[in-house]
């Protein structure tokens, strides 16, 4: 069985974290793609190399001198090279890089750096090939992931491999220049490899041992799930839960492969599965508790609302004109709710508010900024009672004000709107409703 393994930047921090790596790998012979992220932090305070990338490169992009930024971000990995003993210059490596930048050849080439430079490293240290993944993860003329020409074109170089090294994050556009994934964008090329190789699993190696029930920034030592599918953990990836990028589950949910989420620090534990389906019951009802901060809530009314054909569209289409995606939804009889994130409609607002004036003729129209939205989700839901009552029942006794529920109708998610402040108290109180 092909195993695909990628692992994350705090996983490869320094040479010491690159040794537990090693490791890890050399443990098992069916670990042969190996995709590593830029180094990340050593410590809480530390910087990643991908944030130091894109500020030397905006330097360079102003025609400041960014010799020293650049010093800072070679001397990361001397200290992997030197500390793992390996006979290795990246000499040629950053003086490429060096000009590169003073052509100023683009802020996403420039983030990639971190990743390629790694799994030259990487690729040195393993003894694996490298593959560029410029060659083979490809994006259309809109910058666009284009899933299908990847997927034949990694088949295809992967074939003949034995064992290679693909750095994340990146891949290039039809005319050769470099584009990344979005922040965390690793995960989306482990998932793109696992797929291409048909590996029958992706090993996603991070610094938790698995999915936990919710944010240990939020609640202390959250406990951590065993089993959970796809598509619940989709939903908590996409509302907040950092652990895996939301887009990584596409590729391997379309060739049924398992994701299995692992702690470099403690590889002797077992993880989280990520699956299709399975008919492991969940031990608290619930499977998961995500949540961001930073919504706005645009609130419309009108008598009769909900008799004239085509009022939603109307206010959809406001928001679309300027680019505008929603989240959320919830209706009453005379009013309708549009959720947007506040940073997209903010510098729009007045537009928006006059396009829905214009189309839709409200007769109110009121703005709720600085909201959070929470999703409580869980496949088990849908046979338990009562799942939504005690959500509440732990919030109002939490003194949390709700100002938005949305049940999804598959029934396996709650989507909750509060005030950003009560965002901590409200996740606690949930999750010491369904654990402890
Ligand atoms: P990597 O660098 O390995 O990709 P990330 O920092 O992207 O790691 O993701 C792991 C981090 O995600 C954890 O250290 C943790 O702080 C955070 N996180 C947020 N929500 C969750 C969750 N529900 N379960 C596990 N980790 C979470
Ligand atoms: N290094 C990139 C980032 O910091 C991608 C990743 O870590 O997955 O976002
Ligand atoms: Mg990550």
């Amino acid at each position: 069985m092909k195993k695909v393994v990628k692992f994350g930047g705090s996983s490869l921090a320094s040479s010491a974290q690159f040794k537990k790596v090693g490791a890890i790998i050399r443990a098992d012979v069916n670990r042969r793609f190996v995709v590593p992220s830029a180094p990340g932090k050593r410590f809480r305070e530390d910087v990643k190399v991908t944030d130091m990338l894109y500020h030397c490169y905006s330097v360079a992009e102003q025609d400041g001198d960014f010799t020293e930024e650049l010093k800072n971000i070679r001397a990361r990995y001397d200290e992997i090279i030197s500390g793992l003993g390996l006979d290795f210059s990246l000499d040629e490596e950053f003086a490429v890089i060096e000009q590169n930048f003073r052509d100023k050849i683009g802020t996403d080439y420039a983030a990639s750096r971190g990743e390629y430079l790694n799994g030259k490293i990487m690729s040195g240290y393993l003894g694996f090939e490298f593959v560029d993944a410029a060659e083979i993860v490809r994006f259309d003329e809109d910058g666009v992931f284009d899933s299908e020409k990847t997927n034949s074109l990694v088949s295809d170089r992967l074939a003949g491999c034995e064992c290679a090294v693909i750095p994340g994050f990146y891949g290039s556009m039809p005319d050769g220049s470099i584009k990344t994934f979005s922040r965390g964008g690793s995960d989306i090329t482990g998932a793109i490899i696992a797929r291409g190789v048909r590996a029958g699993i992706y090993e996603n190696w991070t610094d938790v041992s698995g999915f936990l029930l919710t944010d240990p920034r939020i609640v202390k030592n959250p406990v951590s799930i065993n089993t959970i599918t796809y598509r619940e953990l989709r939903e908590l990836s996409y509302m907040g839960a950092s652990v895996l990028h939301d887009a990584s589950i596409f590729p391997v949910r379309k060739a049924g492969i398992p994701i299995n989420i692992r702690n470099t620090n403690k590889p002797e534990d077992p993880g989280t599965m990520i699956v299709k389906t399975t008919g492991a019951k969940s031990k608290y009802t619930i499977t998961g508790i995500a949540g961001r901060k930073g919504f706005v809530a645009i609130t419309v009314e009108k008598d009769m609302m909900n008799s004239e054909v085509g009022f939603g569209r109307k206010v959809l289409e406001a928001f679309e004109q300027y680019g505008i995606s929603f989240e959320h939804m919830p209706s009453g009889i005379d009013t309708l709710s549009v959720f947007v994130e506040q940073s997209a409609f903010e510098p729009k607002e007045q537009e928006v508010i006059a396009a829905i004036n214009r189309m839709a003729q409200p007769d109110v129209i009121t703005i709720d900024t600085d909201l959070s939205l929470i999703a409580v989700v869980g496949r088990g839901m849908r046979d338990a009672r009562g799942t939504a009552g005690r959500v509440f029942t732990s919030l109002a006794n939490a003194r949390v004000n709700v100002r938005m529920i949305d049940q999804g109708s598959d029934e396996e998610n709650i989507i909750i709107g509060v005030k950003d402040e009560d965002f901590e108290p409200a996740v606690r109180a949930i999750y010491d409703e369904f654990v402890r």
